[in-house]
């Protein structure tokens, strides 16, 4: 249900509104029901944290704050004061717990640590040595950050489906337009030698 291109959870978390350069961005934490699933899809919980309308408000506050921070920390500019305190309360707060059992690794979590978890996540990687590597999609309307592990920093897009498709076929139609010009100049410039 939900994308995971960015590379670490903050980074997918911030990616849940989608296309924020288009007038009209696509919400995809649109229900507290899709805040248990990316809890469970990102890893952070293993199943399903029940969550209430309240805390599906809550994690919007925190995503747009982390927002904030990230694209800060690509432009070099300086950290928002409040997104910045406002992220650093919840790196400090209880994360989830593995705890061991006969069936292997189990992984306890609250809402509350499971948003804990993606502000230490959001420090480690704006803190971290791979904040150099960070990248927006190279889609126009797409606004996805990632970490750019690729061999020579050369990746273009948060993900090949949609994005990397769509500006490939996009350049493909401007180059065989293009050329479709090329030759009628031709063809027109050959007549008008002829005449
Ligand atoms: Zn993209």
């Amino acid at each position: 249900m939900h994308a995971f291109p960015g590379g670490a959870p903050s980074l997918d978390f911030a990616g849940t509104l989608r296309y924020r350069h288009r007038a009209d961005p696509r919400e995809d934490m649109d229900s507290p029901k899709s805040l248990s699933v990316w809890f469970r899809e990102s890893g952070i919980a293993e199943r399903e944290i029940p969550c209430k309308a309240a805390d599906l408000q809550e994690a919007l506050v925190l995503r747009e704050a982390v927002y904030q921070l990230i694209v800060a920390r690509m432009s070099e500019r300086a950290y928002d004061r409040d997104a910045l305190a406002l992220v650093n309360d919840y790196a400090r707060k209880p994360t989830p717990v593995p705890q061991l059992t006969s069936e292997g690794r189990r992984i306890e979590a609250s809402v509350e640590q499971a948003f804990a978890a993606v502000a230490r996540d959001t420090v480690s990687v704006l803190g971290g040595p791979e904040a150099s590597l960070l990248k927006e999609c190279g889609n126009p309307e797409c606004s996805q950050v990632y970490i750019d592990r690729s061999r020579g920093a050369r990746r273009e897009w948060c993900a090949m489906d949609p994005c990397g498709n769509k500006i490939k076929a996009a350049a493909y139609r401007a180059r065989k337009r293009v050329g479709e010009q090329a030759k009628t100049a031709f063809t027109r410039s050959r007549q008008s030698a002829k005449g």
